[in-house]
């Protein structure tokens, strides 16, 4: 094993955040020293250009529990995420902004939650978003909603990306196949014993934010493609529409026909239209249909983790989770 595992692991994703560095250091410093445990800070350098290195460099000096990893180029917050959590080696890992909006102080409530309940995920959920506008309540609010739905009541609502993860939990997550998970969705849906823990979200202590309307967009988009394969049935459900319709017009043009109060040519030309789009949406939504199984089998997801087996941890795994059989597929397609 590498070096002596250090009770807990924060895990803080930065990019340009040399103005919150001199605040937010000292602040999440003067918490982990109170916790009296060996700790590391895993701060990610996603790519920063201003001075967040020099800063970090120079932090190192003076509090050698500080580690940092930086990414060659900025590659966005889920990513920073994904890399910090997986190379943390904490026995609890957390993860954190680090614009002060998760107040530090809440790590030290999460862990005792944890540990009091034998949890291996605490979710920080915010108490109250009044100081979040009015359009990123609202846009929450609808995300939030859509991802219970497809992925499953675990979701919590109002959970970000402030939580606590047992090592049990950071090695599920090492194992999944998937290059870029979703954390928020990813992680209820290992299904874990969790908690929540509640906290009042904060104004951001300095700088501005890095999360425009593109990337919470980008986000929804990818929320919604890594956990349903629903987008690709829009086609098929537009063709049957389609033909339905057709159906009516059909029946309406002959009898306009019959009635002789059409133009020459127009009925023939009216019906071979609508029939041809209709066809063509329903193949298209054919073609989606497969590459919904295609898309879920590269996914390579296991359908199922064994929390534990009476004849031992060894035996939890003999045969490996599978997620190929039919049943399976058919199951994570739904
Ligand atoms: N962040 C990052 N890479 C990015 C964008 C943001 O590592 O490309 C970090 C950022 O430094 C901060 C956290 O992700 O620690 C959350 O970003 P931010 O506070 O700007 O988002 P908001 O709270 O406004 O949604
Ligand atoms: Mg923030």
């Amino acid at each position: 094993m590498t070096p002596p595992e250090p009770a807990l692991s924060v895990v803080v994703p930065m990019f340009n955040e040399e103005s919150v560095l001199p605040l937010f250091a000292p602040r999440l410093r003067a918490v982990l020293d109170a916790l009296g445990e060996p700790y590391e800070v895993l701060v990610v350098d996603d790519g920063s250009t201003d001075g967040t290195p020099a800063g970090l460099a120079g932090l190192r000096a003076r509090w050698p529990q500080l580690r940092v990893l930086r990414l060659r180029r900025n590659s966005g917050h889920q990513a920073a995420l994904v890399a910090g959590v997986l190379r943390a080696r904490g026995r609890w890992v957390v993860s954190l902004d680090a614009d002060l909006q998760d107040p530090p102080e809440t790590v030290a409530e999460m862990l005792r939650r944890a540990r009091a309940d034998g949890l291996d995920i605490v979710y920080g959920v915010r108490a109250d978003r009044s100081r979040d506008t009015r359009f990123k309540r609202w846009t929450a609010a609808g995300y939030y909603r859509l991802m219970r739905r497809l992925v499953g009541k675990q979701v919590p609502a109002q959970a970000g990306d402030f939580r606590l993860l047992s090592r049990a939990a950071v090695e599920a997550l090492r194992e999944l196949p998937e290059r870029s998970p979703v954390l928020r969705l990813v992680v209820p849906w290992l299904g874990f014993p969790s908690g929540e823990v509640t906290y009042q979200r904060e104004e951001r202590a300095a700088g501005r934010t890095k999360y425009p309307l593109s990337r919470m967009a980008g986000l929804a988009a990818e929320s919604v493609t890594s956990f349903s394969a629903a987008p690709l049935r829009v086609a098929t459900w537009l063709g049957l529409v389609g033909v339905a319709v057709c159906g009516v017009l059909v029946v309406v043009a002959v009898a306009a026909w019959l009635a002789g109060s059409t133009v020459t040519g127009w009925p023939s030309l009216y019906v071979a239209i609508l029939f041809l789009g209709a066809v063509q949406l329903l193949c298209l939504g054919l073609l989606g249909e497969y590459v919904a199984r295609i898309y879920t089998a590269v996914q390579g997801r296991p359908a199922y983790f064994v929390a534990s087996d009476t004849a031992g941890p060894g035996a939890a795994d003999a045969d490996g989770p599978t997620a190929d059989g039919p049943a399976e597929l058919a199951d994570s397609l739904r």
